[in-house]
């Protein structure tokens, strides 16, 4: 492990570990965020800390600077060899002594790691959890200082979570192995059960837990009716101009024929699923990390452990199976805490096919409950006519006033309308059809087309026939949508997708239940109001734009050159800054966020060179 001559600079010749002196010489950056500030000094007074924060918030730090601060090694626990490279690399950047012991070290370099633990020349190091427990590794750290053990990604402990890793499960020890050692666990999960069980599975028990907010708003909302799903997709992705983002699709199919039809479409689209060759995989990972406009499509496979904190848009072509999915995956954009925005189209098949999923799945019917009551949650935000962001931030017992301004029924409304006798007639069409029958025949009886099967059944003669015509076949579609997003219909997968009757349908014959129905939006072409903000990267203009463009293409040659992605040179933020305080000398560097000492010493030169030229 290659280490430079100002690292052991940085830290060794220079006394005293202050937090905040850390912050501005290290990572450029003037102040705490948050809780941050309370976080480390509790830590770096030896506490155990529960941190309970959401995505781009700032978690690293949380334990990075502690870990500086107390001297020794800081040992990271970390689910995936990816990110571990990544944030290795990362603190390289910034001068900071880190390095990895994972299974895809070679030889030299896994003993090149043990010597400098050994000589305690490392500041941090990270480790998978499965090693983490091991005699091996205990053995191997026993001689070193360890300043504090941070457990990342925290949720894979719990079975309740969505990424669970029963190697998590081991890590409950650390506490009787290392009775002096602070630990501190973090995770973006929201979800009270989750924290709960992992608090309890890795003896947080006496921790000091720290809860914020889990809003995100430089994340824009958009929940679309699905009509033309590829066209909607292109509108949605023509916003975006040099951004990279990720397109979810449900299956491995529809990934490899959207990524393809994308291309077609002059979008650079790459696919990644579970299904693929390993190397190829991780070849269009590896692309999606280091180029700047290139549209990943992939399947849930995808995500968990990526990092980038430049990820501009995230769009689903399927419905997730819950708010808790929805969430996390939408939440990988805008990590940078740039304005950002997630997109999902979604119809009734998607419900259909979620609902086969749950029911023909080999669960238990307890477990299968549980699924069917998180998808309806979700189907509520899909279905809401009032601010998604309360809706989803209410999923989490999070109070929001609502009217964010910032998601697509806050931007544009939605009306409703009192469908009590539209439902009316709907589930009679389900009722005296026999419950046999999937909507598109449902929708031919109420709009009384005669055909073969309205015939064959006889149904031309029931007195529902025709009783729909007064609304268009489209909104017929609509309002068996909501009645099954509702929970008054039902689908049987045992008859080929056959609508049947709730018992809550029951209070809506007797008139006892009003039902409200959204009108589904026709599909404009435009952008709604207030969300042409990501394209314009912030507020930058005129020759400020310019010259940030020259800035980024200056960093894409740097970042080439090292193999590293764009980001880990400088974030957005920092080129934003700089195209628009254009500092001049090196002193000015400084005051830059994302700036530090190191990254001043490697770049400073490069950037000032750019921006002289520009002026020039
Ligand atoms: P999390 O792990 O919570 O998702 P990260 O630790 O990756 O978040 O941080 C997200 C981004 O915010 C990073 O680019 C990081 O450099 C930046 N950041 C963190 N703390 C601060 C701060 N105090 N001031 C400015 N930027 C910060
Ligand atoms: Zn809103």
């Amino acid at each position: 492990m290659p280490e430079s001559h100002s690292t052991a600079c940085l830290f060794e010749t220079e006394g005293v570990r202050n937090p905040l002196d850390l912050l501005k010489r290290i990572y450029g950056y003037s102040t705490f965020r948050g809780q941050q500030q309370e976080v480390i000094e509790h830590v770096v007074a030896g506490g155990d800390a529960v941190v309970l924060f959401p995505t781009g918030a700032g978690k690293s730090l949380c334990f990075q600077i502690p870990a500086l601060c107390r001297g020794g090694v800081g040992v990271v626990v970390s689910p995936l060899i990816a990110l571990m490279r990544d944030q290795v690399e990362a603190l390289k950047q910034l001068g900071v002594r880190a390095a990895a012991l994972n299974s895809s070290l070679t030889r030299e370099e896994a003993i090149a790691v043990r010597r400098s633990l050994s000589t305690g020349t490392l500041d941090l190091i990270y480790v998978t959890p499965e090693r983490a427990v091991t005699d091996g590794f205990a053995e191997m750290i026993a001689g070193a200082e360890i300043a504090l053990f941070a457990i990342d990604e925290a949720h894979c402990v719990s079975q309740w979570g969505h990424d669970f890793r029963p190697e998590y499960r081991g890590l409950g020890c650390l506490a009787e192995r290392f009775p002096n050692v602070p630990r501190i666990a973090l995770t973006a999960t929201a979800d009270p059960h989750t924290r709960a069980d992992l608090i309890e599975r890795l003896a947080l028990g006496a921790a000091r837990v720290f809860t914020s907010s889990f809003d995100r708003p430089n994340i824009a909302y958009e929940i679309v009716e699905r009509d033309q799903p590829r066209q909607q997709l292109l509108r949605f992705l023509s916003r975006f101009k040099d951004a990279s983002g990720i397109v979810y699709c449900l299956s491995r199919a529809k990934v490899e024929d959207t990524a393809e039809w994308l291309n077609t479409q002059g979008i650079r689209a790459l696919p990644y699923h579970a299904g693929m060759d390993r190397a190829l995989r991780d070849a269009h990972q590896d692309a999606f990390l280091k180029e700047e406009n290139l549209c990943l499509v992939a399947t849930v496979a995808f995500g968990m452990g990526i990092d980038k904190p430049d990820v501009r848009y995230v769009a689903h072509l399927d419905l997730p199976g819950s708010v808790e999915a929805y969430y996390q995956e939408t939440g990988r954009a805008g990590r940078d805490g740039l304005p950002s925005e997630v997109w999902m189209a979604y119809g009734m098949a998607d419900v259909i096919q979620r609902r086969r999923m749950i029911d023909e799945g080999g669960a238990p019917e307890e477990v299968k409950r549980i699924e069917r009551a998180k998808l309806n949650s979700l189907l509520a935000i899909c279905e809401t006519a009032g601010c998604r962001r309360q809706a989803v931030l209410a999923h989490f017992g999070e109070a929001h006033p609502g009217g964010c301004g910032h998601c697509d029924t806050c931007l544009k409304p939605v009306e409703t309308w009192d469908g009590t006798e539209a439902a009316i007639k709907a589930l009679a069409a389900v009722y005296r059809t026999g419950e046999r029958f999937g909507t598109g025949h449902l929708i031919d009886v109420l709009m009384g087309s005669v055909n073969e099967k309205t015939e064959r059944f006889g149904h031309v003669d029931m007195p529902v026939f025709g009783a729909g015509k007064d609304l268009p076949a489209r909104t017929w579609q609509s309002i068996f949508r909501q009645l099954l997003a509702a929970g008054l219909i039902s689908v049987d997968h045992g008859a080929f997708g056959a609508l049947k009757l709730e018992p809550e349908a029951r209070s809506v014959f007797r008139r006892e239940r009003q039902v409200l129905f959204r009108k589904d939006r026709p599909s404009s072409g435009k952008a709604a109001r207030g969300q042409k903000a990501t394209r314009e990267r912030s507020d930058l203009a005129g020759s400020d734009l310019e010259l940030f463009e020259r800035l980024r293409s200056e960093r894409l040659t740097i970042a080439r050159e090292m193999d590293v992605p764009p980001y880990v040179v400088f974030p957005d933020a920092t080129l934003i800054a700089l195209a628009k305080r254009r500092p001049r000398d090196f002193d000015d560097l400084l005051g830059v966020p994302g700036i530090g000492e190191t990254k001043r010493e490697r770049y400073g030169q490069a950037f000032l060179a750019v921006i002289e030229a520009f002026e020039g």
